[in-house]
């Protein structure tokens, strides 16, 4: 498993999950998004996209990821910063950073998933 590729395929699960979820939501168009009504074909394409993205990631990981997603509704693979968990604000255990090289890496206390910007 390329555990890059599967924590980048998560992400853009994610991020297509909040766009399908912002385009309904009342609340998006009264930022001002009233008169970019997405259309259905563009609603298809998203849709088609997730399918996509989805059929590639492990179905291990696809089930955790709708876990937490039902859980938190969102934020679901979270940045780690300065060795705190993005999500729930906790400190994580120093060897996280080297274990996340060839593993995925999830929030001992709220399970999210985990990332770390390389600093290259
Ligand atoms: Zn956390």
């Amino acid at each position: 498993m390329n555990v890059k590729e599967q924590i980048n395929l998560l992400r853009s699960l994610e991020e297509l999950d909040l766009i399908l979820r912002d385009m309904v939501s009342p609340a998006y168009k009264k930022i001002g998004f009233k008169s970019t009504k997405p259309t259905l074909e563009f609603m298809k394409t998203i849709e088609k996209e997730r399918n996509a993205i989805a059929k590639k990631i492990e179905p291990r990981l696809l089930r955790e990821y709708d876990i937490i997603m039902q859980r938190y509704g969102g934020r679901v693979v979270v940045q780690v910063i300065n060795g705190f968990c993005g999500g729930c604000y906790s400190r994580l255990p120093s060897e996280y950073a080297t274990r996340s090289a060839n593993n995925i890496m999830n929030c001992p206390h709220c399970g999210r998933f985990l990332y770390w910007l390389s600093r290259t």
